[in-house]
């Protein structure tokens, strides 16, 4: 069985029924070909095979799409709804995402590469729970009154209040590494806002957003609140950073484009928030269970072929376990099984796609000019597909490319910590500052250790738990602003004060 008729065998019905239909942009409540009439193709980077194609919305397409999502925010249906009702159709998204699970699941595998299990247990539980979690903030986003003196103005009483109003149309622009899920982390608080929204998903993996479109339509969004148009990043993403109906841009993805982004949108000061990228460090003590921290570190880097922003790229363990530590890792990263996504027995599918693939193996092959030792993998696999294994480097120095670059991919680099006072500066020797854990037994030291790195979450004993109530997002070059929990409030709304004599 050749690879490709293997992959889309494995399909279920509804996922085989979405594929084979036209896919169209989503604006205005209507499913629309680009004004250009382009496409563009989806890949399966197991195959490298088309898949499908998808309409290559541009700026034409952006503008249609921006004037309807002001539209829907200044009249109609939307503004005069109450934060009930808008709670109420984030449970019903809610539920059709929970409904539809097993077909988004096998979307997104195919899409992107990821293990089908990962994505159905992972991906599309949370981002049931992601919207249900902002559903509950509809009813909950609240101003506060004010006691205010105004001395030099001797009589008077006064009453002074502040009101959380929604930003506006937002424009939402995502990578390809959680498709689904960051769709849903980005619309979820802009609509329990009562803001409208401009989805741009990534090239590389535009399916699950429509389908997520087609549920926010069938969940009963009025029309232009939601709209999503595939495209390219510098054409359909640049179109939506310079429209001037666009109020707020919320953007991730790497930092190069971010901080393109970011000064783009403050040309016409345009709100704008920004998760970037990351090089997280993994800390292990010897005083840590070994046996937790083992497979821990080694799926803070191997989870999503390491394709997270807070993906525990660069490794530090005590000298007196580090044989150990790495050895264990290695071990770990050898016995897992390499192969295409939709494989339910699969646990590490391919990258997302060619260019993604040859990046990693460019960082790869500067570790090894650089004189690390590879204690496992450092190839890829196969002719076909978009594989890399599982790698764990050691023999490794401060400076190398591959430990300062995000890599974006299954590498970890393991570096010895000979004396505990270096290990925040060693954590922190780093442009970025989005992630850290720690492994340990010793909770005095992790409290003294926590406030002095610099990251925007610190796990302890754990990697990567990401919670929708915990606030997430970067120091330094991982970005600006925070998403999830209360503080993504502070992205979607602006602040109004009243103040009246009385
Ligand atoms: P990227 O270029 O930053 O893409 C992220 C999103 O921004 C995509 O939707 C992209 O569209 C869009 N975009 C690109 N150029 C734009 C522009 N000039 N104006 C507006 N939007 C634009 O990321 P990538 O190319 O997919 O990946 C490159 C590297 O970024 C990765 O290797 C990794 O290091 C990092 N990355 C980080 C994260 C994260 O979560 N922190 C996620 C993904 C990637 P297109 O898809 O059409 O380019
Ligand atoms: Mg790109």
């Amino acid at each position: 069985m050749d690879a490709i008729s293997d992959q889309r065998a494995r399909l279920g019905d509804a996922a085989k029924k979405f594929i084979s239909q036209p896919k169209k942009l989503l604006i205005d409540g209507l499913w629309v070909e680009a004004a250009s009439g382009k496409t563009f193709a989806v890949i399966d980077p197991a195959t490298n095979k088309e898949v499908g194609r998808v309409a290559e919305g541009d700026k034409a397409d952006v503008d249609k799409a921006a004037k309807a999502a002001r539209r829907a925010f200044e009249s109609g249906e939307w503004p005069s709804l109450r934060p009930m009702q808008r709670e109420r159709l984030l449970h019903k998204l809610a539920d059709l995402v929970e409904a539809n699970a097993d077909e988004l699941a096998q979307l997104e595998s195919l899409d992107n590469g990821k293990p089908v299990m990962m994505a159905r247990h992972g991906d599309v539980v949370m981002t049931a729970e992601f919207l249900r979690y902002m559903a509950g903030w509809a009813t909950k986003i609240e101003g506060s009154t004010i006691d205010v003196s105004l001395s030099y103005v001797p009589q008077g009483q006064f009453f002074a209040y502040t009101r959380k109003e929604p930003v506006g149309v937002c424009g939402q622009i995502i990578p390809w590494n959680f498709p689904l899920l960051m769709a849903a982390w980005k619309i979820g608080p802009a609509l329990a806002a009562g803001c409208t929204v401009v989805l741009k998903p990534a090239e590389q993996t535009p399916l699950t957003a429509l389908r997520l479109g087609e549920l926010a339509m069938e969940a009963g969004f009025p029309k232009g609140v939601v709209n999503v148009i595939t495209g390219f990043g510098p054409t359909a993403g640049g179109a939506l950073v310079e429209h001037p109906e666009v109020d707020k841009i919320a953007f991730t993805g790497s930092t190069e484009i971010g901080k393109l982004i970011g000064v783009n949108a403050m040309k016409n000061l345009k709100r704008v928030s920004l998760e970037l990228g990351g090089k997280s460090p993994v800390v292990v003590m010897a005083d840590a269970d070994l046996e937790q921290a083992i497979p821990g570190a080694a799926m803070a880097i191997y989870f999503n072929q390491g394709q997270v922003c807070t993906a525990g790229s660069r490794l530090f363990v005590e000298r007196k376990v580090f044989d150990k530590v790495t050895e264990g890792i290695a071990a770990f990263a050898k016995q897992m099984k390499v192969g295409p996504g939709l494989d339910p027995s699969t646990q590490v599918g391919p990258l997302v796609s060619q260019e993604q693939q040859e990046r990693v193996l460019r960082y790869i092959q500067s570790g090894f000019s650089e004189g690390a030792k590879a204690l496992a993998g450092g190839k890829k696999v196969g002719a076909t597909g978009c594989f890399v294994e599982p790698t764990i480097f050691v023999d490794v120095k401060p400076d190398m490319k591959m430990v300062r670059e995000e890599i974006f991919g299954p590498v970890v680099c393991a570096q010895a910590i000979d004396d505990v006072s270096q290990i925040p500066a060693m954590a922190n020797d780093t442009i970025y500052g989005l992630g850290a854990s720690v492994w340990s037994t010793n909770l005095n030291f992790v409290h003294r250790l926590i406030p002095k790195i610099k990251a925007g979450t610190v796990w302890v004993n754990g990697h990567n738990l990401l919670d929708p109530a915990l606030p997430f997002g970067g120091y330094k070059n991982s970005g600006i602003g925070r998403e999830m929990g209360r503080a993504v409030f502070d992205l979607y709304t602006e602040t109004k004060s009243v103040c009246m004599t009385v």
